[in-house]
């Protein structure tokens, strides 16, 4: 068997595992919901988010089906080979021209199908604030980003392979590592291509949230709150910066939503990741799952052979980039969110238990059902979905947990 028969393979069996999730997802609408969150839908908007759930999944799943047909026409056809055949010898312009063109197809079809999510379903239950411009450009912009990264990342590579030899594998994933934490630093930065920030207006909420900061420890840089109203009225917070600066981001919808309480219990849940080292875990557990990546970039790279199978004449490098992040990474992370999805709920459970302790547990559970409420979340996924997918418990396992422990 050549390689392009076992990518074929491949790709099929990962098209065939996600149409069994969306199906498993649909099945989940249709379940009875458990008794400590029956509070958070009245039967009519219950009603309203399992249609809701069924027009977003149906969508999802067309959108699979689509990105399955363009991958195995492209492969099955050999389009990367010609395309680099039509631009000629030059390994860096082979690179541009392939990731340029693959980045542009699925593109394309990602923007028709978040064109229906976005603009048709979720304007259809009043979700949607986006207007088409801004669309548009969001996806512009998000095409252009992921372009120069992913260009980026097969110079870097291609660089590390040519001056490190045979320490190429370590190399490279450090460079990769200092990229996360680069970009790390910059999502705030980033954060300001997409969305406006504004100082959070002095008051009580400002002192509480800032109280809350300093008795354990950390003091506050700037609190901000940030326009997501400009594209959802669904709600969110979050702390930026490494250490114990922090700067906490509020979405302007989170404060409509929630009393001041609550929006402080979010917070303490928050701290509560801080002060266990919850994101220095999952950078590491990142870590690793990068030097796999590598690992698997390396063994493409050194065995150029494997592009011969699809119809190449001699080495590519954005080729492999795609094979490596179309093919193989889906199946790394897949198998590594068994174990990583299934850490981060237990961080999710102790930062709850730690905003309990700090005395916020009753607001916390009426704010998480609060935002439960305004994001339209499921209240009962299934459990091999939870168990694949979820960073956090469901909901109604989350109040269970904070509820029991003393
Ligand atoms: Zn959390």
């Amino acid at each position: 068997m050549n390689y392009k028969t076992i990518t074929l393979v491949l790709v099929t069996i990962l098209f065939i595992y996600n149409v069994i999730i969306k199906f498993l997802m649909k099945s989940s609408t249709k379940r009875s919901v458990p008794e400590n969150v029956r509070d958070v839908y009245d039967s009519e908007a219950y009603e309203k988010w399992q249609n809701y759930s069924a027009e977003k999944i149906n969508n999802q799943l067309y959108g699979i089906i689509a990105q399955y047909a363009v991958f195995m026409i492209l492969i099955v056809f050999d389009v990367f080979a010609l395309i680099s055949r039509y631009v000629g010898e030059n390994d860096i312009l082979q690179a541009i021209a392939i990731l340029a063109f693959y980045e542009l197809v699925t593109g394309i079809v990602d923007t028709i199908f978040g064109y229906t999510d976005t603009m048709k379903i979720e304007t259809k239950y009043g979700f949607n604030k986006t207007t088409k411009k801004t669309f548009f450009t969001d996806r512009i912009k998000e095409f252009i980003l992921g372009f120069i990264i992913s260009f980026g990342l097969v110079c870097l590579f291609v660089a590390s392979y040519i001056i490190f030899k045979n320490w190429v594998l370590l190399a490279f994933t450090g460079i990769i590592f200092l990229l996360i934490l680069l970009v790390y630093f910059l999502t705030p930065v980033f954060a300001k291509i997409f969305n406006k920030f504004t100082p959070l207006v002095e008051g009580s909420l400002r002192t509480k949230l800032e109280n809350l900061l300093n008795k354990n420890g950390y003091k506050v840089k700037e609190i901000k709150v940030m326009d997501g109203s400009r594209r959802s009225t669904k709600a969110n917070a979050y702390f930026s910066g490494l250490g114990k600066t922090k700067d906490i981001v509020l979405y302007d919808t989170i404060m409509d939503v929630l009393t001041e309480d609550e929006i402080v219990a979010v917070f303490a849940h928050e701290l509560g990741h801080g002060k266990y080292k919850h994101i220095i875990k999952s950078y590491a557990m990142g870590l690793f799952q990068v030097f796999l990546i590598v690992v698997l970039s390396w063994y493409l790279v050194s065995n150029f052979g494997i592009v011969r199978d699809f119809g190449f004449r001699g080495r590519n490098y954005g080729f492999m980039f795609i094979l490596v992040f179309s093919v193989a990474l889906p199946y790394i992370s897949s198998l590594m969110s068994l174990i990583t999805k299934r850490i981060s709920r237990k961080f999710e459970n102790k930062a709850d238990e730690f905003a309990k302790k700090e005395g916020y547990g009753e607001y916390l559970i009426s704010g998480l059902k609060k935002i439960s409420r305004a994001n339209y979340s499921n209240l009962n996924p299934h459990p091999v979905i939870v168990a694949l997918e979820y960073s956090h418990p469901p909901l109604s396992q989350r109040i269970a947990n904070i509820e029991e422990k003393k």
